[in-house]
């Protein structure tokens, strides 16, 4: 019998919509947002100035092709901006990367702790979404490569992954692209690189020019300090760039997007502070929690993922109840298969220690 109403394609029913980190506590005056790894340093000054600017100018569209930032990405990255795209955050780029290569019956591949858009791009592409299984809370290459069929055209990996905190070494991420079928896009979710300090992690920029089956994807959102805006870019072969001109909306970065985004790149002082900031209470957070007895899994990101499982009578969830009432908001993961962990952004100073005070007064409670 014919549907007497429309119906979405069934893999758009199997979508469980992404739920953002919470913002508010009910009847809590004074908050800390700790809760979606936003950059307590806020943007650039020249950003908020560049967008300020572009106030005048508001009824006329934007440049489609965002020929002003991609020529600042590319000049802070030495890349020729051909190879760019832009897009309403990264999170556009992910969901038409699968638009363009993942159709039904073909299969993405992310991991089992792997940020949850790729799973929702693949579904919305019509595709089948395969989990690989991680060692030790970290993306495995042997096991990624093990889930390949002949079906898989996408295979996604945030490096480092969000909200594991953890990363592969660039060594591993060659072996990953050196097991894949040539024509399986890889793509090199870098939302947090510029956080990373290893010596041995690269985005995977190089690869991205120099393959023809891998793209990086970077935000705006994180360390630059523009989440409201949505801007996230991509680099890669000239074929996917070409793909996703294609299919991508016209006019899919707004004025101001492309005005605060390309003053952002260019204030390489900004970043660096964010930096400094990031590693000195990435360290004293550390530092703190496993004083408070907890397990804290290493972080090359701004953000750290706290255990509870091993808390005698206190679960992740009575933790977050009790942070929330203190006006400290964390991340719970369950959606993530981490149902005893909580994820906690690096706040400012007077946050990072709201945070550890409300914690201290929680576990104070577990022995009572
Ligand atoms: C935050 C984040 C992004 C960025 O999303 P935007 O759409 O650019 O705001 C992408 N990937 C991962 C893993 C993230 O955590």
């Amino acid at each position: 019998m014919p549907a007497t109403r429309p119906v979405p394609r069934p893999t758009v029913l199997a979508i469980d919509a992404y739920v953002p980190g919470k913002s508010a506590a009910p009847g809590v005056a004074k908050i800390h947002k700790l809760s979606s790894n936003e950059t307590p340093l806020g943007p650039s000054p020249h950003a908020v100035a560049a967008l300020q600017a572009e106030a005048a100018t508001l009824a006329l569209y934007p440049d489609g092709s965002a020929t002003h930032l991609r020529a600042a990405i590319g000049a802070r990255y030495g890349l020729d901006p051909a190879r760019i795209v832009c897009g309403a955050g990264s999170d556009e780029l992910l969901t038409l990367l699968a638009l363009a290569f993942v159709g039904p019956g073909d299969e993405g591949i992310y991991c089992e702790h792997g940020f949850l858009v790729y799973r929702i791009a693949i579904l919305t592409a019509g595709g089948t979404p395969v989990v690989a299984p991680e060692t030790s809370l970290t993306a495995d290459v042997d096991a990624i490569l093990a889930a390949v069929t002949p079906r898989t055209r996408i295979v996604f990996l945030a490096n480092p992954n969000n909200p594991t905190g953890t990363y592969l070494p660039f060594d591993e991420v060659r072996r990953l692209h050196a097991g894949l079928p040539g024509h399986v896009l890889l793509v090199l979710d870098g939302a947090y690189a510029e956080y990373v300090r290893s010596n041995d992690y690269s985005a995977g920029l190089e690869m991205a020019l120099e393959t023809p089956n891998v793209v990086m994807t970077r935000t705006f959102s994180k360390i630059h300090g523009l989440a409201a805006l949505r801007i996230g870019w991509m680099v890669g072969p000239a074929e996917v760039v070409d793909a996703l001109n294609r299919i991508r909306g016209p006019f899919n970065v707004s004025a101001g997007a492309i005005a605060a985004g390309a003053a952002a790149i260019a204030d390489d002082a900004h970043v660096a502070a964010a930096v400094a900031h990031n590693d000195m209470w990435m360290g004293w957070l550390t530092g703190e929690l496993e004083a408070l007895g907890l397990t804290v899994t290493p972080s090359v990101g701004n953000f750290l993922l706290v255990h509870f499982a091993n808390v005698p009578g206190r679960t992740a969830e009575e933790a977050d109840a009790h942070l929330s009432q203190a006006g400290v908001i964390v991340r719970r993961v369950s959606s993530y298969g981490l149902p005893d962990a909580l994820r906690v952004s690096i706040g400012s100073e007077e946050a990072n220690r709201a945070f550890v005070a409300a914690l201290a007064a929680f576990l104070g409670g577990a022995g009572a």
